[in-house]
């Protein structure tokens, strides 16, 4: 066991139950974790949120005050737990060290990418993680394609492709169908 994977047991060990976390030991998380991989202090503000619907947090910058605060999607962090926790933190981190270096617009591209990975020893990078709160998966009964929801249909819904592939037809077969998200395995 390497010296970073005892720091993240260590980590986990002192979370029972990351959802009931209160918002300072968020923030105490959070600090941790960028002062053990980026070695200065994590300045700003860790909230929870039960407004964010299609990710598990955002960051947002002050630059007057040089801080950030992050929002946590709690409902998220209920369903996938401590783990995911964690690496949403180190996710929003990393736009804060690129931040703090006065990389304003790095978006999700190569240079978030290396700094996640090489700084924060991550690869959650933000389409892998979000993609888990597109709960409901679709799929098509004919060609298998999947279409991924973040709210449940109660409409019939069919596949684009095979409907388009014959002549615009509604046949039956090419109706998706859900497949329950609890029987989807974590990474
Ligand atoms: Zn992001
Ligand atoms: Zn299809």
């Amino acid at each position: 066991m390497d010296h970073q994977d005892f720091f993240i047991e260590k980590l986990m060990a002192g979370i029972k139950e990351a959802s009931l976390l209160e918002e300072d030991e968020l923030y105490n998380l959070a600090n941790q974790i960028y002062v053990y991989y980026a070695g200065e202090d994590f300045l700003g503000l860790v909230t929870w949120s039960n407004r964010l619907r299609t990710s598990g947090a955002n960051i947002r910058y002050n630059r007057s005050q040089q801080n950030a605060h992050i929002q946590v999607n709690r409902s998220y962090v209920e369903k996938f737990g401590k783990t995911e926790l964690i690496e949403i933190l180190k996710h929003e981190l990393t736009h804060y060290y690129l931040y703090k270096r006065k990389k304003w617009k790095h978006g999700h591209g190569p240079e978030f990418v290396k700094t996640l990975k090489e700084i924060f020893k991550s690869d959650c990078v933000a389409a892998k993680y979000n993609e888990e709160i597109y709960r409901y998966h679709y799929y098509c009964q004919t060609c298998h394609g999947v279409y991924k929801s973040t709210k449940r249909i109660y409409r019939k819904i069919f596949c684009a492709k095979c409907v388009k592939n014959d002549q615009g037809k509604m046949k039956d077969q090419y109706q998706m169908k859900i497949r329950d998200s609890d029987t989807i395995s974590r990474k």
